[in-house]
């Protein structure tokens, strides 16, 4: 018993201690002088900025600088990661374009990058070039980093850049959550080099008059603390809107860190989830502010519809804003976007992943200022940018859209893990039994209107039934559907159908709006010719043979990663492919490559149980263990008294059919654990 407390002790310390090894921005821990590159004429017959003059921005990469990756990262980063990042931004950004090529010369982004000869004698069509460059620093904690290096001279719009790959965190495991983060850091970093950077602020302009904007950020005391401040007028009118707060004076930009982070990006308190906070999150959004944020430089006209929906903090008022997250006197959380207690389970707010409020396990930090000492004892949450606010921390350990996760699922097949599953609470246990406490279970939903106008909520069990969820509150699936009621038992908790439905699951929504390589339908992306996968994210180009090289690995453009011999070729086969030694498309009448994901679909990362307190989120293990004792002890019991009761079907609506549970329970409170 004691060494299984201090292994339990052990496994949570571990994944408290490797839940903070996000990754950080370190953005503006880069120095440089930024310098002025060969002046572009056109601006001199745009002052009067007519839309008409506007174009998709064009950003010229140049890899000359990962020529020293191994082949596999260079493909990853070259043909994998790039070219959904730079159709992005050409479908999110217009600009006035540039007349002339881009030269640059030698040294201009100091020791960042090298500068190759054909930068100089040709130079680079497009409007910013951008240095890609891949370093390996396992000590460090940047997955990437960013830094512009050159401005055109009249606008001061970047011209020139410089992103570094930090190879010792890029995993190439192909795997559906992982490119999303790394097409998520990518985007990230690019952003602070179009605009959202230090050193780049005091360049914004007025485009109508190219003069520099003046006052536009500013520090103010926010909750006790010094916070920059950002005000430019698109970004601002959308923020008042979105938070409801009429007297918003701007962003509030973070204000903890170190210089890397500190006061070029959003803070995480207010924005939590949108890609330009502070370090990497589940379900990260770039959201209508950045857009915003970019059209205040000066520089860029955004297309909105680009911008994927940010609920966090809708309508909250400005006292969200302006006020302490936690009550002082009754600990408890002030608005319903923090939680509490700490270390409770809840539903992270796009219902992507189950979590924990806060932490897994309290800790003090000496360090923590009083402002932010809500608790009176130091207590420190794990986010370490988020005025230690309490918010549901979703783990990478219960993401409804990891199918690796699939296996490890509670209700086996009943739940799916995969793009689009969304995360509920409830008891629900295999085999008539309930849990404990409360858990987390990954389900499809669909939502429609009745004849009143209100939401109903449909959560579909696998392909094996479903339940429907009229108002917030539990439900027991299983008693009105006979099919189940010898699979599970136990209660589900309905979120408000109205809410789900017009906040979690927003109208007009795909992952990365389709990366401006697809439409985004209701029923998802639908890809323009030569892109796949369910975001359109993949280029299509590849055919096997032609790539596999005696004992080489290589990546698909649809993300397959296969290993070749000289007499095999061996795939682990992307989202939405089949499993075998060529990765084929798993739904043949698909071609476009819109095809649903499907948790059979070869993933092969190490599979845990996101309800299991190896995962970090507390269960109850006595359950657990002590449901192994109660088998053995029922199946003794029952084999010895009558073969045929084992065989009886267990209706909820003749005694007790969680008999199990009860045994269980008294087995703790004799202290057989
Ligand atoms: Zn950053």
């Amino acid at each position: 018993m004691s060494l299984f407390k201090t292994l339990f002790s052990l496994v949570i310390l571990t994944l408290f201690l490797s839940s903070l090894n996000a990754h950080n921005c370190v953005h503006d821990e880069m120095e440089v002088t930024l310098k002025t590159t060969a002046e572009d004429h056109r601006h001199k017959f745009f002052i009067n900025h007519a839309a008409t003059n506007y174009q998709p921005i064009r950003i010229a990469f140049d890899y000359s600088n990962i020529a020293k990756a191994s082949d596999d990262m260079q493909y990853y980063i070259k043909e994998i990661l790039m070219p959904p990042v730079q159709t992005y931004f050409e479908a999110a950004l217009k600009v006035i374009p540039r007349s002339s090529r881009l030269w640059v010369e030698q040294g201009f982004c100091g020791a960042w990058a090298t500068i190759p000869s054909t930068a100089t004698d040709y130079g680079y069509e497009g409007d910013i070039v951008i240095f890609v460059s891949a370093v390996s620093e396992p000590s460090a904690s940047y997955l990437a980093r960013s830094i512009p290096c050159g401005v055109d001279p009249r606008t001061g719009r970047p011209t020139i850049g410089v992103i570094i790959f930090n190879t010792a965190y890029i995993t190439l495991d192909m795997k559906s959550v992982t490119l999303e983060g790394d097409f998520s850091t990518t985007l990230h970093e690019i952003t602070h080099v179009l605009g959202f950077s230090k050193a780049l602020y005091a360049k914004y302009i007025n485009p109508d008059t190219l003069k520099p904007l003046t006052g536009h950020i500013f520090n103010k005391t926010v909750n006790g603390v010094p916070t920059f401040v950002l005000n430019v007028a698109p970004l601002t009118e959308r923020l008042r809107a979105h938070f409801n707060c009429p007297t918003l004076e701007g962003a509030y930009l973070e204000n903890q860190g170190g210089s890397g982070s500190f006061g070029a990006h959003f803070e995480r308190r207010i924005f939590f989830n949108e890609f330009m906070t502070a370090n990497d999150i589940r379900d990260p959004r770039f959201s209508e502010f950045t857009l915003a944020l970019l059209e205040g430089t000066g520089w860029y006209k955004p297309v909105y519809a680009m911008a994927e929906p940010m609920t966090y903090g809708k309508n909250a008022g400005c006292a969200f804003l302006d006020s302490p997250c936690v009550n002082n006197i009754t600990k408890k959380a002030s608005f319903k976007e923090f939680c509490s207690p700490l270390t409770s389970v809840g539903i992270f707010h796009t219902r992507r992943a189950f979590g924990v409020c806060g932490m897994n396990n309290p800790r003090a930090s000496a360090d923590l200022v009083s402002e932010f000492d809500y608790w009176g004892n130091k207590t420190q949450v794990v986010d370490p940018f988020a005025d230690n606010c309490p918010q549901i921390q979703a783990s990478a350990e219960f993401d409804c859209e990891d199918v690796g996760l699939q296996e490890s699922a509670l209700l086996g097949s009943y739940e799916f893990y995969g793009i689009g599953s969304k995360a509920f609470m409830g008891n629900l246990a295999a085999g008539n039994r309930y849990y404990l406490r409360t858990m987390g279970f990954c389900f499809k939903t669909q939502c429609r209107k009745d004849s009143s106008g209100d939401y109903q909520l449909k959560v579909f069990f696998g392909n094996k039934g479903s339940a429907t969820c009229y108002r917030a509150g539990a439900i027991k699936p299983w008693s009105s559907n006979f099919d189940f009621d010898n699979d599970f038992g136990g209660e589900l908790q309905c979120p408000d159908p109205n809410d789900f439905c017009t906040q979690v699951l927003s109208e007009g929504y795909c992952k990365g709006m389709c990366y401006g390589n697809g439409a985004c339908r209701q029923d998802g992306c639908h890809c323009y010719e030569g892109w796949g996968s369910y975001n359109c994210a993949l280029r299509k180009l590849d055919d096997h043979s032609s790539r596999c090289k005696p004992n080489s690995n290589y990546t698909t453009s649809y993300g397959d990663l296969c290993v070749c011999s000289p007499s095999n070729i061996t795939c682990q086969c992307a989202l939405g492919r089949k499993t075998g030694a060529e990765c084929l498309p798993q739904n043949t009448t698909t071609d476009n490559g819109n095809t649903n994901p499907n948790p059979d679909n070869g993933n092969t990362n190490p599979n845990t149980n996101p309800n299991n307190n190896s995962n970090g989120v507390p269960v109850d293990y006595t359950m657990l263990v002590g449901g192994i004792l109660i088998a053995l002890v029922v199946v003794i019991l029952l084999g010895l008294l009558c073969a045929r009761s084992m065989k009886k079907r267990l209706n909820p609506e003749e005694g007790n059919p969680h008999s199990a549970y009860y045994q269980n329970q008294s087995f703790h409170g004799q202290g057989i654990l």
